[in-house]
């Protein structure tokens, strides 16, 4: 089963003589219950790529789809409530509200559906990622690895078809970086949800069971995990 796809996907910034082509004819699935990262040179292509298979962008031309729904047939109603209800995102800048407490950060996507979620599941979550003694304090009152560590668990919180991770380890110290990604991979194999993760740290991509290679706006190359840490 494909958990979210892109077939023949081509994305063009701007016209004329300064259009750039940021993805050139790239078509990749990404299984469900599979951890995959997405790595390539600084502008090769890899958050445009992500943000169109999450549909937080469009395409130019070719197609996205999460699960067997295409992003471009629906209207921006329906691409929100998708965006809302069936996938969660992790981003650099943990994006975390600062006026809620670790526990509404968390219970936020299901508070915002009107959704009660299950229960058992957000309760699991707290305890996957070690936060069940902060659950009353604010972001700002928590180190950088674990803001991040509330950020998966509220990309997580409604059961999402798929997590989409944009460089998740980008503000981390090394250490707490580490957490964040065995984390991720945990929360993957515990539970057989996806998750596809942009990162240009060959480190993090050694923790994802395969790893597909963007240069140029075009799909390079392909590995599965054991092959990706033999060549990283
Ligand atoms: P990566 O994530 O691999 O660094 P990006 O997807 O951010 O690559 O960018 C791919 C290419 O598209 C780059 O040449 C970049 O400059 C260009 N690009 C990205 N976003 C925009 C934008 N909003 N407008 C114009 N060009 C953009
Ligand atoms: P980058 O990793 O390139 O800095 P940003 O974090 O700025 O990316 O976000 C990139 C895109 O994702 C923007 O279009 C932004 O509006 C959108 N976005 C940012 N945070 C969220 C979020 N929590 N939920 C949904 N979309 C978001």
């Amino acid at each position: 089963r494909t958990a979210a796809r892109v077939v023949d996907a081509v994305k063009v910034y701007g016209g004329g003589d300064t259009a750039v082509r940021a993805l050139d004819g790239v078509s990749v699935a990404f299984p469900a219950g599979c951890f995959t990262a997405i790595m390539g040179p600084s502008g090769s292509g890899k958050s445009t790529l992500m943000h169109c298979a999450a549909g937080l962008d469009t395409l130019s031309a070719g197609a996205a789809y999460i699960g067997d729904t295409e992003l471009g047939s629906l209207d921006d109603r329906r691409l929100t409530l998708l965006r809302r209800d069936r996938v969660g995102f992790v981003f650099q800048a943990f994006n975390l509200v600062p006026t809620l407490t670790v526990r509404e950060n968390i219970t936020l996507p299901l508070d915002l559906a009107g959704r009660k979620g299950d229960q058992e599941w957000v309760e699991a979550l707290i305890d996957v990622v070690g936060l069940r003694d902060r659950l009353h304090h604010r972001p700002s009152e928590l180190s950088g690895g674990q803001q991040q560590r509330v950020a998966v668990a509220r990309a997580f919180a409604g059961q999402p078809d798929v997590v989409f991770a944009d460089e998740p380890t980008g503000n981390l110290d090394s250490r707490s970086g580490e957490e964040v990604l065995g984390l991720l991979g945990r929360t993957v194999r515990h539970t057989a949800r996806t998750v596809v993760m942009v990162t240009h740290d060959p480190v993090a991509a050694a923790h994802a069971d395969e790893v597909v290679f963007l240069a140029d706006g075009r799909l390079v190359d392909r590995m599965t995990a054991p092959t990706a840490e033999r060549v990283l």
